[in-house]
């Protein structure tokens, strides 16, 4: 056996985006360069939209008949036929899928819908796990029983959604208007779901308690961003925003403005020494929104700081298309950047005030896909939440933006929230995070307005709040180099034994990272799994994760290999 689930694509596709999402879930897996002798390689196959041969068509067919889990996306009649399942040839543009929590696979803390782009096939036969709308007598997820195995259909064009809604571009030349999502959506961190919903296909469908990287360390189960944009504040007003995260110990990323920086050498090295990670704020308002101006003011911020920086965020969210400013950073050596997510209604009669939301579909960080070579870019997207100047300035405030030529908008930018209501609405978005979403909110609290006492009380809420309620608190940095790390640890040789009710396999990362969390099924057909790390038995946290029980256990993670055993016996 290679390995329990394995992954067929063709390199440069757009279905790089399932391998991401597979990733991103810390599902061990390998990736097939051919599909024969399955049966004897892997238990549970996904597979691309592929045109298979007839001689991989009989392959396929084997597998699933001798007990294989087969996941196929938007298959063609060809392959979907030999599984009962009929491609009618008609289609559904764009619309949504709808959970109505009937079955285990739907089971992701959420009922109701999520946006879908592209084209959905409309098949028939098999049985619908997921719903589609408009077209409700379909299936988004279809699920059919072959000879021992299982195939899953998924009808909807799953990468498509994740590039519309991740990497939109701006017409404006904003963040405001890079949003696919709907208002109403916008409280759900759709993508998240969409990813977990398609690994419960997996999950649910093999006889093995698969283990999981969790998506956060140490245990917890959600966490929160904080940072700021600098925007000019001088040394007096960076002090004040020191002493409140010294006061609250909290941990900040200030956004630095090498174009408008008042700070002297000293004073940002000092601010530096606090703990305060230093990132790039490049100001293109003014300036020309190119390459060789992003490396200019990204230089005067190193040279500034004294600092190998690696994250970014534009001032007033500047934004036009995935291949500026993401490949920009990449080819700059930075890592992340903290710009999408914020959007502004236009300013019209009768439109609702701006709200904060997850609006590119989820809170967790997402690599950007090259859409011309579906290359990934190696930059991290850690979204943001909410620009905290929306919270605060009236709501009768607008934002006329005119940074590419013949292109007006006028937005709605202003809530007029007090710092009580602000904090209910946040309070809201981390209640749901760690109840039932598991994912991540990114707060941009500009130094000016804590100096100013106006945000500063909301602030500290939030910190003790999340304290109190188990809430991880972290900056960019420390985000990016965990979300990383995690990624590089590798499963070695994961094996499951049915007889002795065992699984082992080999961790291995590249950096040293503390706490990194796994979790396997707590329960297997009925008996308590028992985990040894190093042959150590070790305990683990019991955690209800949706309906499913889960044991919960980290370890630190570096370059050695870690055996762990879970043995449900
Ligand atoms: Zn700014």
């Amino acid at each position: 056996m290679d390995s329990v689930l394995a992954l067929y694509y063709k390199d440069g596709t757009k279905d790089i985006i399932i391998e991401e999402a597979i990733k991103a879930e810390g599902l061990p897996y390998t990736r097939l360069e051919a599909l024969d002798n399955l049966e004897e390689r892997v238990k549970a196959l996904i597979l691309g939209e592929i045109s298979p041969s007839s001689s991989q068509l009989g392959n396929l067919k084997t597998f699933v008949e001798s007990g294989g889990v087969l996941i196929a996306i938007r298959p063609n009649n060809r392959l979907s036929k030999i599984f009962g399942i009929e491609d009618t040839g008609q289609v559904q543009k764009d619309g949504y899928i709808i959970l109505k929590g009937e079955n285990s696979y739907e089971d992701i803390s959420y009922k109701g819908k999520l946006q879908i782009f592209g084209f959905s096939k409309l098949y028939v036969g098999g049985e619908n796990i997921v719903h589609l709308s408009p077209s409700e007598r379909f299936g988004g997820i279809i699920k059919n029983q072959v000879g021992k195995g299982i195939i899953f259909v998924v009808a909807y064009d799953f990468s498509t959604t994740f590039l519309t809604i991740q990497q939109q571009n701006s017409q404006v030349g904003r963040a405001y208007d890079a949003s696919m999502v709907e208002v109403e959506l916008s409280d759900v961190p759709q993508l998240d779901l969409m990813r977990r919903l398609f690994v419960n296909l997996i999950l649910e469908g093999l006889d093995v308690p698969l283990p999981k990287k969790w998506y956060f360390p140490g245990g917890y189960k959600a966490l929160i961003l904080l940072g700021g944009d600098q925007d000019g504040a001088n040394y007096n007003v960076m002090n004040a925003v020191i002493n409140l995260l010294k006061g609250c110990a909290a941990p900040y990323t200030l956004f630095i403005t090498p174009r408008d920086q008042p700070l002297s050498h000293d004073e940002i090295r000092e601010i530096s020494q606090t703990g305060i990670e230093i990132a790039v704020h490049p100001n293109f308002v003014g300036y020309p929104f190119t390459e060789e101006e992003f490396k200019a003011q990204l230089k005067k911020a190193e040279e500034d700081s004294g600092i190998r920086i690696i994250g970014s965020r534009n001032h007033c969210l500047r934004w036009e298309k995935i291949t500026d400013m993401p490949v920009w950073l990449e080819k700059h050596g930075l890592q992340y950047d903290s710009t999408l997510g914020c959007n502004l209604p236009i300013d019209k009669p009768g439109e609702n005030p701006p709200k904060l939301g997850y609006f590119v579909g989820g809170g967790l960080p997402f690599f950007f896909i090259h859409p011309e070579n579906f290359r990934r870019i190696d930059v991290l997207e850690e979204p943001l939440l909410v620009s905290d100047d929306m919270l605060w300035l009236s709501s009768d405030r607008t934002l006329t933006v005119n940074d590419i030529p013949n292109v007006i908008k006028t937005f709605k930018a202003g809530m007029g929230l007090s710092q009580e209501k602000a904090f209910q609405l946040i309070k809201r978005f981390i209640d749901d995070s760690l109840e039932k979403y598991y994912t991540v909110q990114s707060y941009d609290f500009h130094p000016f307005y804590l100096w100013k006492r106006m945000s500063d009380r909301c602030f500290r809420k939030i910190v003790k709040y999340s304290k109190n309620k188990g809430v991880l608190i972290m900056n960019h940095r420390e985000w990016n180099n965990y979300w990383r790390s995690r990624e590089e640890v590798r499963y070695v040789n994961l094996t499951w034994n049915p007889l002795t009710k065992t699984l082992e396999f080999i961790i291995q990362g590249k950096k040293k990272v503390k706490d990194m969390t796994f979790l396997a099924p707590l329960l297997y057909k009925g008996t308590k799994a028992k985990v040894y790390i190093n042959d150590v038995p070790v305990a683990f946290k019991k955690e209800r994760i949706c309906q499913r029980l889960y044991a919960f256990f980290t370890t630190d993670i570096g370059p050695e290999k870690i055996r762990v055993k879970i043995s449900y016996q």
